[in-house]
């Protein structure tokens, strides 16, 4: 599909090139045979008047010159359109490969999107299957099983949110407004929505942020303290502390989430923040839930601010996520 296009495309180049190229040879070649004509007239009308019996001119000559001149202008031509040819070929490879490689990215997305979606669809179905076999059946039991196909339906909900948040976030002409923000603006709700989570496993949330002003989409960033804490709760054992911090230095604000949890692995560092991804851990754990979204949609949020994302961490230990915001916007 890339290599057609490409060819199509190098085919519209050439033949604009062609028909500038051959309508310019064809006035130049009009030009060249009006002054031989003129330059025959002229010469004809001096031997007439200088001589009493005026030499004949060698017209042949001249229709050799246009014939000669006519045929330049073809191996001109032939010379443009092969070198042409080669640079369209190159410009058009040049001007498509950013559309290939989102077009690659986009399918990649949707495979990967209908796989994860796949599994609970198919698992919902197999089991509203077998239970309507059943014909014994009972109404406690058919609760159950409600209760259990909500649950998974509640999954795929925050699966598709999820889906549809990160398609926003890739979609380059998605535009974000940007307003002057207080960091503490951002912080509070998001650990006020986490703080249930948190009670739940009796994490201590400690937020030693300053109040410092940035520049950013209030709601993007909202939603980005939350999942880092929200990860914070989720991979840590219960009883231990999550603290947030911030720094400014001259170029950027700094937001720092640590955590006291399980760690990760130096193996799966490099990719934790593609989507869909998961270490082990986490996705052998179904306790634990998600899709491997949360921090791909993490980076594009930091991305779209122009910041950077990074994570130190040692296993049994800790994590540290630490979000980097450049201060020219603020
Ligand atoms: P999800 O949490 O839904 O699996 P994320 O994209 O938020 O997806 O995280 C990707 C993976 O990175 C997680 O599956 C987990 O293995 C790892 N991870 C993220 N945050 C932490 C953390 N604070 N501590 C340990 N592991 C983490």
């Amino acid at each position: 599909m890339f290599t057609q296009t490409r060819l199509k495309l190098t085919a519209w180049y050439l033949l604009i090139i062609m028909v500038i190229s051959i309508f310019f040879s064809g006035i130049i070649y009009r030009m060249v045979n009006v002054e031989l004509n003129r330059f025959a007239n002229i010469q004809r009308f001096r031997f007439e008047r200088r001589f009493p019996t005026p030499p004949t001119l060698d017209l042949d000559l001249i229709e050799e010159t246009k014939r000669r001149f006519l045929l330049i202008l073809v191996f001109i031509n032939g010379g443009i359109l092969i070198i042409s040819g080669g640079l369209s070929f190159f410009l058009a490879g040049k001007t498509l490969y950013p559309i290939k490689v989102m077009i690659d990215d986009q399918n990649r997305f949707i495979s990967d999107s209908s796989h994860e979606l796949r599994t609970p669809i198919t698992s919902l179905k197999t089991s509203l299957e077998v239970s309507l076999r059943d014909k014994k059946l009972s109404v406690k039991d058919a609760k159950k099983l409600l209760r259990d196909n909500l649950n998974e339906v509640n999954r795929l909900q925050i699966l598709s949110d999820d889906l549809l948040q990160l398609s926003r976030y890739q979609d380059p002409n998605h535009q974000l407004v940007f307003q002057k923000l207080s960091l503490s603006e951002l912080i509070k709700p998001a650990i006020n929505q986490i703080k249930p989570l948190a009670n739940k496993k009796q994490l201590t949330l400690i937020d030693q942020t300053k109040n410092l002003t940035l520049y950013g989409a209030k709601n993007r960033l909202a939603d980005l303290f939350t999942i880092l804490l929200d990860n914070a709760v989720k991979y840590s054992p219960p009883q231990k502390t999550i603290t947030i911090t911030s720094r400014k230095t001259d170029s950027a604000i700094s937001v720092l989430v640590t955590d006291q949890g399980i760690g990760i692995s130096p193996k799966d560092m490099p990719h934790i923040f593609d989507r869909f991804y998961r270490a082990d851990s986490a996705r052998s754990n179904s306790r634990v839930p998600g899709y491997g979204l949360g921090l791909a949609i993490a980076k594009k949020i930091v991305e779209a601010h122009h910041g950077s994302i990074s994570v130190t961490s040692q296993l049994n230990q800790g994590s540290t996520f630490t979000v980097s915001l450049p201060l020219h916007f603020s």
